[in-house]
């Protein structure tokens, strides 16, 4: 019998999760009201929502453990390959330019459908100052979390004061610039000496690929178990408030993944979307399930490598990056958020505020680390750069995970697109003849 392929397996979890957390969420109080708390059902009950929440953190940990080891040796084992130093730099260039081009695109797409459909318009104040009210401390939390970028000092940043610190804290780009550094310079050292480390780079790099396939077996149950859980705390009541706010959000991203993303792959590759979509699909389900890029970033760099055919060298570099500082989705979200408050508070926004918008949210979503919920604590700082009350994140809280899922999606689309044009430009992709 033919085994179904993993991404339908996940599929199915993530399927069955929508269903039992559909019904834990609408039986949760009749439920808890209903049962004697030391009962044997309640105990049942209880443990089952354990073990879920167990299994997703298990999975999510797993992935976070394997991502710094993966993006290290994998990038020396790539640049030590290339001996090429005007090409990195070149590669280089062009991921950074085509990362911000494309989040600069991303937020005015959201303005364009924002200031099109208005949704501010149809929610009415009551409304407003319940939600507002229910979620204010939450929210406040939020906004004391967040922090302006500053450019200078993210540049900085970048440079590890001690590289053991930036592989122990998980400071991708830092790992990145030690695993450049690395690579680079054992291409200077006499190959006597450089060509253990390199071979050692390869097979390690192998072993934590070997990793990834290892614990994706378990990605259908996880995901499952991630989605049930989300989805049995979720605020219905909040969705239906936000209807229109949440589909401007994702109708936008939509737009990006099935629109701008294959047309820009048109443009400058020979990667059919089918082919693209295919091969990238288990990393988006995961990265819906987990709402975070940077766990799913070492499925991203295999699918990258073994689906998309693109080189080692390429995906190492330009992956990790993304995951770090390309948030098309996120930038969108902000964009759509904070147009979607002023108009909640009434204020009309001009040409140059709209503006300013996209220039902080495309610094803002740099800023955004690659896991669950920043994208709105940053959103603190481009609703400051315009003066949009802050009070307005208290109103959106209750559907945020829910486009946080979303979001995540179109970010590691859009670092997997920019893979893609920069590996063909660069003659790093090896298609299959049907691609
Ligand atoms: N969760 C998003 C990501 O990991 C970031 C955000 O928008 O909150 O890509």
């Amino acid at each position: 019998m033919n085994k179904l392929a993993l991404h339908w397996q996940i599929l199915i979890g993530m399927g069955l999760g929508l269903v039992v957390g559909i019904a834990l969420n609408l039986s949760g109080d009749t439920l808890t009201a209903n049962l004697d708390p030391d009962g044997l059902i309640a105990g049942a009950v209880g443990f089952v929502v354990k073990l879920n929440s167990f299994i997703g953190q298990l999975f999510i940990r797993t992935l976070r453990f394997i991502a710094v080891p993966i993006v290290l040796f994998s990038l020396i084992a790539g640049v030590s390959n290339v001996r090429d130093l005007r090409k990195l730099s070149r590669v280089g260039g062009k991921t950074i330019g085509i990362y911000l081009t494309t989040t600069a695109i991303a937020i005015t797409l959201g303005l364009v459908l924002v200031n099109l459909f208005q949704p501010g318009a149809s929610v009415d104040e009551e409304v407003r100052n319940a939600l507002g009210a229910e979620y204010a401390a939450e929210a406040s939390a939020k906004i004391q979390r967040a922090q302006s970028p500053d450019v200078w000092q993210t540049v900085l940043n970048i440079v590890p004061e001690n590289p053991f610190e930036a592989l122990a804290e998980a400071k991708m780009l830092q790992v990145v610039f030690l695993a450049l550094m690395i690579g680079i310079l054992l291409t200077v050292i006499p190959t006597d000496k450089s060509a253990g480390v390199i071979r050692l780079a390869d097979a390690m790099s192998d072993v934590f690929i070997a990793f990834v396939n290892f614990i994706m077996a378990l990605a259908p149950y996880a995901v499952f178990a991630l989605i049930a859980d989300v989805i049995s705390k979720l605020g219905f009541d909040v969705l239906v408030a936000l209807l229109a706010y949440s589909m401007v959000v994702v109708a936008g991203l939509l737009t990006l993944i099935l629109g701008v993303y294959p047309l820009v792959l048109r443009l400058f590759t020979r990667v059919g979307y089918r082919f693209f979509f295919r091969g990238i699909a288990r990393a988006l389900l995961l990265a819906f399930s987990s709402s975070s890029s940077s766990a799913t970033l070492p499925v991203t760099l295999k699918v990258a490598q073994e689906r998309l055919g693109i080189s080692e060298e390429v995906a190492s570099f330009v992956l990790p990056v993304g995951a770090t500082i390309n948030m098309d989705g996120t930038a969108l979200y902000q964009g759509v958020a904070a147009v979607f408050i002023a108009q909640l508070y009434g204020m009309d926004l001009t040409l140059a505020q709209q503006l300013t918008i996209v220039l902080t949210a495309t610094l803002a979503s740099i800023g955004t680390a690659g896991v669950p919920g920043v994208g709105m604590i940053m959103l603190v700082i481009v609703l400051e750069s315009v003066g949009i009350p802050l009070e307005g994140i208290a109103v959106i809280l209750g559907v945020d995970r829910l486009l946080d899922m979303c979001r995540t999606c179109a970010n590691v689309t859009g670092d997997c697109m920019v893979s893609c044009v920069v590996a063909s430009t660069e003659g790093e992709i090896e298609l299959p003849a049907a691609a």
